[in-house]
């Protein structure tokens, strides 16, 4: 027998596929991993079907093909006021996921420290850990979830080689303000520090709050890779592309380790979505096609014993159960599941050993009638 000495020994099954498997052998109404259970536009498959007719089959250019790099270019300066340029600092990627793996694997050498704000979204510190970097970790406290600033000056060293942060955040669906972004751009200033910033929700604010990219912060945009998913955008998680934003310094070295990772992104995906981008109404609308969903889903819980801070941004929503139980939230969402059949995330699995907080994080990205019943179960516990 070969002997495996693993290099993430601690490390399980991602909770999506953990949960995803319980929910189908329980048969359960299903909000735990995110994701539409509708489909994408029709315009966009038909475009993905053209492209595939008209024969862009092989590999597309490493970066991209040049035409989305200039349209994303474009949608970036006209939304964030930030010009990217098109040949040297934009990059399409196997989805955001890809973005951050290989932000991680280009620049995070063994000893240096990531700043990580936990709850994180749950592909960051597994590969920081396989690159040898050490994670250091600032907790956001429940319910606002804002972060410790004071906490933060005290954590960077002269080991801290990046910091990440997502806004709209995943899982708690809090947004950063202007003034975060300012407090933050005050802390890093003069420091070496690489931000990444995932902002794959970027299209998803509600009640009139716009999203602050760190593009919009010159010191920080300068500093900083941005990561993109069509996946949230359009409907198509399935698709598994999506794209960064860096200066060039930071884009070369991103495509040392892109080249040989994957090279290249689907083509015929990259021709569709370019065309699709040019109608900027396809990503402008999708905040207020979300935040029905999300009123829809308060709406049909109200009176329940779960109590909601309501999102300001994702397609998620965090519900206390304090009221109902004080079990782990684990142990809970697995009884929700086999007892009730409705799946949902455990946020404990995104916040580390230390996490004793009671709240249960469900996608609301659902046709009526899954929120419905979902609604009807949360009633009745
Ligand atoms: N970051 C966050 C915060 C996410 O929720 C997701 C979810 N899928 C990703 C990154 C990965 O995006 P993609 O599916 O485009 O790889
Ligand atoms: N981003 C999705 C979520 O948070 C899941 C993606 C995945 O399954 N890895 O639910």
């Amino acid at each position: 027998m070969i002997k495996i000495n693993s290099k993430l020994p601690n490390l399980g099954t991602t909770i999506f596929t953990v949960i995803g498997q319980l929910a189908k052998e329980h048969n359960a109404i299903n909000l735990s991993q995110g994701f539409p259970n509708f489909s994408p536009d029709s315009k966009l498959l038909r475009l993905v079907n053209q492209a595939h007719q008209d024969d862009f089959n092989q590999y597309a250019p490493m970066q991209g093909i040049l035409s989305l790099r200039e349209t994303i270019s474009e949608k970036t300066e006209s939304l964030y006021g930030k010009s990217y340029h098109p040949e040297t600092e934009i990059t399409i990627t196997a989805g955001a996921t890809e973005a951050i793996f290989t932000s991680i694997a280009a620049f995070v050498r063994p000893k240096d420290e990531v700043i990580v704000l936990r709850p994180a979204y749950d592909c960051y510190e597994p590969a920081i850990e396989l690159f040898g970097g050490m994670v250091v970790p600032i907790a956001l406290e429940g319910p606002s979830f804002k972060v410790d600033w004071n906490g933060l000056k005290k954590a960077i060293s002269p080991k801290t080689r990046m910091m990440i942060i997502n806004t709209p955040h995943n899982p708690t669906g809090t947004i950063w303000s202007e003034s975060d972004m300012l407090q933050l751009q005050e802390i890093l200033k003069d420091t070496n520090i690489i931000l990444l910033s995932d902002e794959v929700y970027e299209h998803i604010t509600f009640d009139g709050e716009q999203h602050h990219s760190v593009s919009k912060f010159p010191d920080l945009a300068s500093r900083s890779i941005v990561c993109s998913s069509f996946g949230k955008t359009f409907h198509v998680t399935g698709w598994k592309i999506g794209y960064c934003v860096a200066p060039k310094a930071l884009m070369q070295e991103f495509h040392k380790v892109h080249q040989y990772n994957v090279f290249s992104v689907n083509h015929a995906l990259q021709i569709a979505l370019n065309e699709y981008l040019q109608s900027p109404e396809h990503y402008l609308e999708l905040g207020s096609f979300y935040q029905k969903k999300r009123d829809y889903f308060l709406n049909a819980i109200q009176g329940s014993r779960f109590e909601a801070v309501p999102s300001a941004g994702t397609y998620f929503q965090l519900l206390d159960y304090g009221k109902i139980t004080d079990e782990k939230d684990m142990d809970f969402a697995i009884r929700l599941i086999r007892e009730h059949q409705l799946a949902s995330i455990p946020i404990s699995v995104f916040c580390g050993p230390d996490y004793n907080q009671r709240f249960l994080r469900f996608c609301f990205g659902k046709t009526e009638d899954v929120l419905d019943q979902a609604a009807e179960i949360l009633q009745r516990i």
